[in-house]
């Protein structure tokens, strides 16, 4: 037995063997000649295309087109010419197909790589996938990696093309061990609703595990290896419970968040990126409280433009009807660092240079952050947040960067919502003890709980050695919460948590009874949330217990 720790990507659990996924290898071999291979590649490639098309109509049906899309873009590519060009170069060295295809793609690959563009640079992933395909097929191995009963799966990353093409029935989970919870294949996971998790550091992924019976803990992000048979039955009667209580839940879809005493609150939800909105609907979230703009900008390899963000937001706001999005701007430093911003070094990054710091260091940034989301304003119930607020002089030059979007927008022609809200984030002690200040300023608040209890209690939050002194209901916390609460709402503003204590068991009649307007969490927790409210009755709560 043992145990391997990760990151989350999808709650749940799975118990079931394991399926090892590898990358394709390809080693330098001879040929049947150049006309003979190029036909065995020109094969290859028909069933490849006809293998995306199918899973082109399956992710239409079953997700819609923005996931589709990556099949039909992959398509383009095993048409395009110039890869056929650059695969029958590579032929004339009297190589196999498969090599020449492999060869072809790397180089391709790393040209799409060095360019400046960053939708361009992308596009060298899809290539090398494009490649792998081809190659697969050209080893009559058209479907590839398959799973033969339902696994866990279990490899250093999977291309989203592998992932959709599984029959989804057959996969109980997946242990991403080298991925991130934020790759495109983790927010597909996401979606699919497959339990899951991400960077296991110190696990090799070896071809010898391939049917070893695992248990994965995707509520502690943990993979078990051949549990005994003590550990494996507490875990199915967890899985069976689990199960059990997630079916309950589709009780609580389409109804009010009510409290038992009939007080009405709003839970929306938390997403990294545009395909997450899928996830909130399903779930049936209220709104969007929070779309953490910056994994646009951490997923980049430059620069987003103005047009690429606006593409992202404008998806989320129309999905979303006339349900409010709120989009917070940019908020890297501390612990997001992007190669690309060229941050400088700091002794203290939490202190240091971040989110609007920055934006105001560099406007040109903001502007077109800001343009974008005007423009997408212009499809549904868009609102801004700021992040990281500390002093009024900030408010006023969001005001001003806001105004002069809209002036730019207005030259170009192009629609907007002028009276589009713009809020802070309350996440700074500074910014709770002044709210009375900024609720005049300032459209709504949204509390950011992980980076007010941070500073508050001078905690980093990053910093595993401190994590047992981290007092989640640490009562200073709780008065600064209640004073922006008192503040917003003596403004007539409303007011949001988005920060992880919005789903605190313990503080949520404190929340509650205090009158916060809205709970915004990650999509997963939205059901259970409003089951929970359902059972606080505020008439019992007393404030004075938790400050
Ligand atoms: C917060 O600080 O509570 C918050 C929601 O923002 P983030 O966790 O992204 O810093
Ligand atoms: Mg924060």
């Amino acid at each position: 037995m043992g145990s391997h720790k990760g990151s989350r990507v999808f709650e749940g659990y799975a118990l079931g063997k394991i399926a090892v996924y590898s990358a394709v290898k390809v080693e330098k071999a001879a040929g049947l000649g150049a006309e003979k291979e190029f036909a065995r590649f020109e094969k290859a490639r028909a069933d490849t295309i006809a293998a995306l098309d199918k899973s082109y109509m399956e992710t239409l049906s079953k997700l819609g087109e923005a996931e589709a899309a990556l099949f039909a873009t992959h398509k383009l590519m095993a048409e395009d010419l110039d890869f056929e060009d650059a695969i029958r170069a590579e032929l004339e060295n009297d190589v196999s197909a498969e090599y020449a295809v492999h060869a072809a793609g790397a180089q391709l690959a790393e040209m799409f790589a060095s360019m400046d563009d960053a939708y361009m640079k992308e596009r060298a992933n899809d290539v090398r996938e494009v490649a792998a395909r081809i190659v697969m097929a050209l080893r009559q191995e058209v479907n590839g990696f398959q799973l033969k009963e339902p696994s866990i799966i279990v490899c250093d990353d999977l291309p989203s093309s592998e992932l959709m093409k599984l029959d989804k029935k057959m996969i109980l989970g997946i242990v991403f061990v080298k991925g991130g919870a934020n790759s495109h294949v983790s927010i597909l996971t996401r979606m699919l609703e497959i339990p899951a998790i991400c960077g296991v550091e110190g696990f090799e992924v070896k071809k010898e595990l391939d049917g070893t019976f695992a248990v994965l803990d995707a509520m502690k992000s943990e993979l078990i290896l051949s549990p005994d048979s003590k550990l494996l039955s507490a875990y199915s009667k967890k899985k069976a419970q689990y199960e059990e209580n997630k079916a309950k839940l589709q009780a609580f879809k389409g109804k009010p968040t009510l409290t038992k005493d009939g007080k009405k609150v709003e839970i929306y939800n938390n997403i990294a990126s545009s395909f997450e909105v899928e996830n909130a609907i399903r779930n049936d979230a209220e709104g969007i409280g929070l779309f953490r703009s910056e994994f646009i900008y951490l997923e980049a390899k430059d620069y987003p433009t103005e047009e690429e963000q606006f593409e992202h937001y404008k998806r989320v706001v129309s999905a979303m009807g006339e349900k409010q999005v709120i989009i917070r701007t940019l908020d890297i430093g501390a612990d997001k660092k992007i190669d690309y911003f060229d941050l400088p070094e700091e002794e203290n990054p939490a202190l240091g240079f971040r989110s609007i710091r920055i934006c105001k260091a560099r406007p040109d940034i903001f502007l077109a952050q800001l343009q974008a989301l005007y423009r997408a304003s212009a499809y549904g119930n868009l609102a801004v947040m700021v992040p990281m607020i500390i002093s009024l002089s900030e408010v006023t030059f969001i005001h001003e960067m806001a105004a002069l979007a809209r002036e730019n927008l207005k030259a170009r022609n192009l629609p907007f919502n002028p009276d589009m809200k713009i809020g802070i984030m309350v996440e700074t002690p500074a910014a709770a003890v002044c709210s009375d200040l900024f609720a005049a300023k300032v459209d709504f608040f949204s509390i950011g709980t992980n980076d007010l209890s941070q500073y508050t209690m001078a905690i980093d939050r990053v910093n595993p050695n401190l994590s047992s002194s981290f007092n989640p209901h640490h009562k200073a916390v709780c008065r600064l919460i209640k004073l922006s609460t008192e503040n917003a709402h003596k403004a007539g503003i409303p007011i949001g948590i988005c920060g992880e204590l919005a789903r605190d068991e313990k503080l949520l009649p404190f929340f509650l009874k205090i009158g916060v307007d809205e709970l915004s969490v990650s999509p997963a927790y939205t059901l259970s949330l409003r089951e929970q409210i359902s059972y606080i009755d505020t008439r019992e709560v007393n404030v004075e217990d938790y400050v």
